[in-house]
């Protein structure tokens, strides 16, 4: 064996899932293996790197809220500035209340504000133009659910936090290592030709990569939308699909207006803000001045995956922009200054993530659009399931069943609120 446990994938899942084991059981040789040259270069440095605990299910919300305490903790108790901040997050409401927003409120974590205590200034269009109303059936803003809880992130930055503390703790790191498959092997070979036959007991004997076979006893799949591809051939469900998401970066002197316009915090940094229509979202992005801006398409969006996606600057001119120029008069004489794309590993049933073991693997997938946010409970999570533990203790004091993120005993929940 090369190594006790293989984590293939170093985006957030897999660096914060070894920290956990590693930290539980400091003795186990860990390698981690990843096919870009450095850590968190898939979907993890593509993302919007937002963070809330609004969240309508019980088991989104215990990730959430206990991986903002911890990440809270890295940032002020340990010293180490992962970009948070707590700008918030405003969902921007109609005369049609969302139904979600009731659990929200009740539970606390949302209130409702009018628009003119939240902005400076006049950067909202209350009520659209006719034009807009009647082409686009854009309603009249009403006010916002405001959620103190959340804000923005760097993803690499919280990387670099596990990274360093992962290398303290003499975990390996094999970049530039691609896993091409995963070699299903007899528990007791005959060394016939042809195994594993239906009636031999089956384990993963080793893992090939265009740098050679790695062995160890155990292995986690931390490998994202990418990890169908590895499943497929071993007839193992990922239970996942890829949705495509994009980001439009926007940029000038008019967008500063937008961006700095909040009343809630002494740096004037806006929320993050969801518009009442078509899951269009706008992410304060103070470190460049500008703003981030994608939406949540679904329907019409194929389930289709390349290695590498682009960008579509018609989705930004002719679905994003009508949106956001109804709303933000800015945008109008904004320019995209920057953009890209990436997948989420969606979980089509109830947007919650994946976590199962099948023969020596264990998949930690299916993080639906907020990894990220929940990364650090999910790493507590993979590493209950490695040590063979029903509950897991997440940071913020609270257990939580591992078995309702696996197969059998899938939690059924539908979360409400995905973006
Ligand atoms: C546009 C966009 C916006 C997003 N916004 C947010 C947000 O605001 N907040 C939030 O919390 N989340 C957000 N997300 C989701 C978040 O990025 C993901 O949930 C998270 O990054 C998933 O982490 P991961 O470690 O599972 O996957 P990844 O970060 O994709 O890591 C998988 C790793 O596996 C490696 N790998 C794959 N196949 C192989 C192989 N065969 N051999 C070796 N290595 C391999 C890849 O190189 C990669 O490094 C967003 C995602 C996108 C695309």
């Amino acid at each position: 064996m090369d190594s006790d446990l293989i984590i293939v994938g170093s985006g957030i899942i897999g660096l914060t899932s070894a920290y956990h084991i590693k930290r539980q059981n400091p003795d186990l040789s860990i390698t981690i293996i990843d096919k870009a040259p450095t850590y968190s270069q898939g979907n993890t440095g593509k993302s919007a790197a937002a963070f809330r605990n609004l969240f309508t299910t019980s088991l989104n919300y215990s990730l959430s809220n206990s991986s903002i305490d911890f990440y809270r903790h890295i940032q002020e108790d340990l010293g180490f500035n992962i970009g948070m901040k707590f700008t918030g997050y405003l969902f921007l409401v109609t005369h049609q209340i969302p139904g979600w927003s009731e659990i929200l409120e009740e539970r606390g974590l949302v209130k409702w504000m009018e628009l003119d205590e939240i902005f400076e200034g006049a950067v909202i269009t209350r009520k659209p133009s006719p034009d807009a109303s009647d082409i686009i059936g854009l309603d009249e803003i009403t006010g916002g659910f405001f959620g103190q809880k959340c804000g923005i992130m760097e993803p690499d930055l919280l990387s670099a936090f596990y990274y360093g503390e992962l290398k303290r703790m003499g975990v390996d790191f094999q970049f530039n290592t691609e896993v091409r498959h995963l070699n299903l092997v007899p528990t007791n070979p005959l060394n016939y030709p042809g195994e594993p036959y239906i009636w031999q007991d089956k384990t993963i004997g080793g893992i090939e990569t265009n740098r050679g076979t790695f062995r160890a006893e155990k292995y986690i799949l931390a490998t994202g939308v990418w990890t169908t591809s590895l499943l497929d051939p071993l007839g193992i469900d990922s239970h996942i699909r890829p949705r495509k998401r994009q980001i439009f970066r926007i940029g000038g002197e008019d967008i500063k207006k937008i961006l700095y316009s909040s009343k809630l915090n002494p740096d004037r940094v806006a929320p993050f803000i969801v518009l009442p229509h078509a899951g269009v979202y706008i992410r304060p992005n103070p470190k460049e001045n500008s703003i981030w801006v994608s939406a949540s398409d679904n329907i019409g969006r194929d389930f289709s995956f390349t290695e590498d996606p682009l960008p579509e600057r018609e989705f930004y001119d002719l679905n994003l922009r009508p949106v956001l120029e109804a709303y933000f008069p800015a945008f109008s004489s904004a320019r995209v200054d920057g953009s890209w794309a990436g997948y989420y590993a969606y979980n089509t049933i109830n947007r919650t993530p994946y976590i199962f073991r099948s023969l020596n693997v264990i998949v930690a997938t299916g993080t639906s659009g907020s990894g990220i946010l929940k990364g650090d409970s999910i790493g507590r999570i993979v590493s209950a399931v490695y040590s063979g533990d029903e509950q897991a203790l997440l940071y913020d004091g609270s257990s939580i069943e591992v078995d309702k993120f696996g197969i059998e005993n899938h939690s059924l929940e539908r979360e409400l609120v995905v973006l």
